[in-house]
């Protein structure tokens, strides 16, 4: 009888050729010497253009606690993450980076932490960022400021990323939030549960680059507002109001110094400042709007979130 608890590692790959073997041969040195769990290493081939699928076949077949889950086409990290926990069968998942700016060395640890603080979710913080500029991680830590400001309750933490281990009841929790628009820092923060820091740090790329540049990161952001706040809807209607007091104000003054000073026609400048600057407010309320109604749109379609092309595993 086989009693050991099973441990999935996901990892998602999108064109990761340069890495994926280096990546496989450290995930198999880091949980080899670990005798207490069984692991399976499931990879996400997120439609990868380059010799990534081929590479991970060849993987399979050297080593059997290997799955592939191979999409039908480029989904997304988000959407290659989620097909990995649903084909996670572990009593506990950790997810990790292709490209090892997550260390492999640390699952030990991860999973130490779980076990001995008996948590539901251990998540990676970076004590720091190497080889990342001034710029994004200025940018990084506003924007955390900002979405903890107006999300409510969830409070999203600083500095992690996707790096974490969550437990089975942790994992369900996740796989029943199936909404199109997967801000995942914000999703795994939304569940709840004992979730306790596990502070790292992140390393450079070990090769190839990154899919990231900094409009996907302004996407980025616009997803977790959007997604875990409506206070941007809301501004809406502030402004409305401090404007229209402005008016008020403004009206009652052009009143009075018409009635003690009699009309010069002037007011050509203010009348321009004023249009314009409420047209300016106009069309970013609108597209305020449009950003939460185009989300509607793509939530109301119910699309599933990827498509599984094939399955490879170890055929003995
Ligand atoms: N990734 C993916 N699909 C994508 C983009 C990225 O599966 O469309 C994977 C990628 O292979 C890597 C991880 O997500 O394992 C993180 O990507 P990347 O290193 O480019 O992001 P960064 O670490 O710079 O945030
Ligand atoms: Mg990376």
């Amino acid at each position: 009888m086989n009693a050991r608890a099973l441990i999935s590692l996901i990892i998602p790959c999108y064109n990761e050729q340069a890495v994926i073997e280096l990546c496989h041969r450290r995930v198999a040195a880091a949980v080899d010497p670990i005798r207490d769990y069984d692991f399976e290493i499931i990879y996400i081939n997120d439609g990868s253009r380059d010799e990534t699928l081929r590479l991970l076949e060849g993987i399979a077949q050297s080593d059997k606690r290997t799955r592939i889950v191979n999409l039908s086409r480029n989904f997304g990290k988000e959407a290659a993450l989620t097909a990995g926990l649903d084909n996670a069968k572990g009593d506990a998942a950790i997810i990790l980076d292709a490209d090892l700016q997550d260390p492999p060395e640390l699952i030990p640890k991860l999973i130490h932490a779980w076990k001995d603080r008996d948590a539901d979710v251990v998540y990676g913080q970076r004590t720091s960022r190497l080889g990342e500029t001034w710029f994004k991680k200025f940018s990084a830590s506003a924007f955390y400021r900002l979405i903890n400001r107006i999300s409510g309750r969830v409070d999203i933490p600083y500095n992690t990323g996707d790096f974490r281990l969550m437990n089975r009841r942790a994992l369900d929790a996740l796989k029943d939030l199936r909404e199109q628009h997967r801000f995942m820092k914000g999703l795994f923060a939304w569940i709840g549960y004992k979730q306790i820091a596990f502070p790292y740090v992140r390393e450079p790329r070990a090769g190839g680059r990154t899919k990231w540049d900094y409009l996907s990161l302004w996407n980025l952001s616009l997803e977790g507002i959007t997604g875990f706040s409506m206070t941007p809807l809301r501004l809406a209607s502030i402004f409305g109001f401090i404007i229209s007091a402005f008016a008020f104000i403004f009206g009652c003054y052009i009143l009075l110094h018409t009635l003690v000073a009699g009309s010069d026609v002037p007011g050509y400048p203010s009348l321009m400042v004023m249009v314009t600057f409420l047209s300016g407010i106009q069309l970013l309320t609108i597209g305020i709007l449009g950003e939460y109604i185009g989300r509607i749109f793509n939530e109301t379609k119910k699309r599933p979130l990827y498509f599984i092309d094939k399955i490879i595993e170890h055929n003995t």
